[in-house]
């Protein structure tokens, strides 16, 4: 699917104050915990700082325009779900999340909802379409899915899930919105972890919430201000700031990653392959019909530990990191944590923002040192 014409542009522009002369060109961040607020409480616009803020107003309103839907952000992508998780099902209400996705969203829901009295299913990212969503409140996935990359037919599921009476929800972190825009495609509510590559520094920890339904994201808002789990100026500033250069990065990372998945897959320390551009993927169907781009991660195996850990080590241009999306390329063998399901020798590469040539050497250097 192709970008829709002028959303690259709305993201360098996304929230700039309105020009006058002798304003700044850039607001700096608003460093206050309350505001002047005379007389009648309805008189400002800001009363205090944890209901709301300019920077954040700037931010929100820029995302906004990109998502398509009003935004509320958060000092992580995990304040981001637990807001959704915690303001939008209640006791009694059964949601569903991937078997085979980010760890800590499963973690939080067995963890926080389930002694609550709220039913967790879990279900894998390709089985997602034949579930039957009967009594279902909430469906919360993600699509590509962290580490694996499978991707799931959103308006689909909406669909079925809408059907049904519940919400969909999309994490939308391994792409951000300038590569697939979940509510333009049916769902109900669209999350990411700006962390990754919104803000793509590797500077900040951040998240946000976007909807279409006004009566929703306010109470996803007003979960926030009641939690007080709110992001700070300046974390808002520099996402605001990473936001601007948020097009050109991905062109740059994702052409390199294509790059990289189709030397990776024809080599032959290389098990197997996923990255939704590759023609043979499983993912690459439906990723031609929802997706902008085929993101900048590519996931591999190398058969074992020891092999993937000689690579690792072997590569310098890849910094050891957990997390993905930032302008450095980084990786990690994912089942050193315990968490996920995955093969011992299976690495996930963030491709960053490296000239190609230098990243691909760098790539066969290392693997040769395991054959
Ligand atoms: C990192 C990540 C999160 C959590 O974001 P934090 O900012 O670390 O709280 C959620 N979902 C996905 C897919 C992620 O990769």
């Amino acid at each position: 699917m192709s970008k829709p014409s002028k959303l690259a542009t709305k993201a360098v522009h996304a929230g700039l104050p309105k020009a006058k002369p002798g304003g700044p060109f850039m607001d700096g961040p608003t460093f206050a915990s309350t505001f002047h607020l005379q007389g009648n409480i309805d008189s400002a616009e800001y009363q205090y700082a944890r209901f709301g803020n300019p920077t954040w107003t700037a931010l929100e309103e820029g995302i906004a325009e990109l998502e398509g839907g009003e935004t509320v952000i958060f000092p992580s992508g995990m304040a981001a779900t637990a807001a959704i998780m915690s303001s939008l099902v209640k006791s009694g209400e059964k949601i569903v999340v991937p078997a085979d996705g980010y760890y800590a969203t499963r973690a939080y829901a067995d963890t926080f909802l389930v002694p609550n009295g709220i039913v967790l299913e879990l279900v894998p990212t390709n089985a997602l379409l034949e579930y039957d969503y009967t009594d279902v409140r909430l469906v919360f996935v993600e699509s590509p899915s962290n580490p694996l990359l499978d991707v799931v037919d959103i308006s689909a599921l909406a669909q079925k899930v809408h059907a049904k009476g519940g919400l969909l929800a999309i994490d939308n972190t391994t792409l951000t919105v300038l590569g697939q825009r979940p509510l333009s495609l049916g769902a109900d509510i669209s999350m990411s972890a700006d962390t990754k590559a919104l803000n793509g520094h590797s500077d900040v920890v951040f998240g946000h919430v976007s909807c279409l339904d006004a009566v929703l994201i306010e109470r996803v808002r007003l979960w926030r201000k009641l939690a007080g789990n709110i992001p700070g100026p300046m974390e808002t500033w520099l996402v605001h700031r990473g936001l601007a250069t948020l097009d050109v990065r991905l062109e740059r990372m994702t052409k390199n990653a294509m790059q990289v998945a189709q030397m990776l897959s024809a080599h032959r320390a290389v098990k197997m392959v996923r990255y939704p551009g590759l023609e043979d993927d499983p993912s690459h169907e439906i990723a031609c019909k929802q997706m902008y781009n085929f993101g900048f991660i590519v996931s591999f195996d190398l058969g074992n530990e020891t092999s993937a850990q000689l690579f690792l080590e072997h590569a310098n241009l890849i910094f050891q990191a957990t997390s993905f999306g930032g302008v450095h390329t980084m990786a990690e063998r994912r089942a050193r944590w315990g968490t996920d399901d995955v093969s011992p020798g299976l690495v996930r590469l963030s491709v960053g923002c490296e000239h190609i040539e230098d990243l691909l050497a760098d790539i066969e250097r290392a693997l040769a040192e395991i054959l």
